[in-house]
């Protein structure tokens, strides 16, 4: 059932990280009622919360079209994927990073899990569109972000629930700087000063120290490449 008020809806993936705050700035300047969900599975789940109630309160507060457009906030519980997670496997294992580079609460296949969780749940809400910040520019490795895992489970879902979803990426092909470049364009500085303090990247969890780009360990993966980006973003900007 495809109709005119389905075509101007969006769901937005929604982590409460830096990536998926800009896909949703993204959503509100494009569709005309949006809503969000989020995935709770393990010890990340209370600052993701955190993170996105903050966002979201911030949006509403910049824009008053983005105040109008802001549906209903979601949440799925999904522990199943905590259960899978080698650090639930191996108790005694701290979360640390492998040597491909991936934490090892790194779940195979965790965003086809959420993009079909998110398409069952746009199914039962009217929405024809997703947005999720996948991306394979200066993605940590992880293969179901890739634009063709995307495509194809595009695809699959739509024979398989007999829509015509539309998954969108706006990140897909934008460096970390770019995305920095993204918020900015779509929120100003107002929404990079909202991105910085409260959107959550670091795979460990941790709100940690605040560093120039925001909390995090600084160490991890997440935090080296979200502190590259921001430095690559602030030295362009200072040289314009
Ligand atoms: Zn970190």
């Amino acid at each position: 059932m495809t109709n005119s008020s389905s075509d101007r809806s969006a769901l937005v993936l929604f982590s409460g990280g830096q990536d998926s705050a800009t896909c949703l700035a993204w959503a509100l300047s494009r569709f005309e009622r949006v809503e969000t969900v989020g995935f709770s599975y393990g010890q990340r789940h209370a600052i993701e919360l955190d993170s996105r109630a903050k966002l979201i309160d911030g949006m509403t507060a910049l824009r008053t079209e983005w105040a109008d457009r802001l549906g209903e906030s979601h949440t799925l519980d999904i522990p199943t994927l905590g259960v899978i997670s080698e650090t639930a496997l191996t108790r005694e294992t701290a979360i640390e990073m492998g040597e491909d580079g991936l934490p090892n609460t790194f779940v195979p296949g965790r965003n086809l899990v959420f993009l079909t969780f998110a398409a069952a749940l746009a199914y039962r809400r009217g929405i024809t569109h997703i947005v999720g910040g996948m991306c394979e520019t200066d993605y940590s490795g992880y293969p179901d972000c890739r634009d063709e895992t995307i495509k194809a489970l595009n695809g699959a879902i739509n024979l398989g629930m007999a829509r015509a979803f539309e998954i969108h990426t706006p990140l897909m092909w934008l460096d970390k700087a770019d995305t920095w470049r993204l918020a900015e364009e779509l929120g100003g500085k107002g929404l990079i000063d909202l991105i910085v303090e409260h959107s959550h990247t670091c795979y460990l969890g941790e709100r940690g120290a605040r560093h120039a780009w925001g909390y995090g360990c600084g160490e991890c993966p997440a935090c080296s490449l979200r502190a590259r980006g921001w430095n690559s973003y602030i030295s362009a900007e200072s040289s314009t």
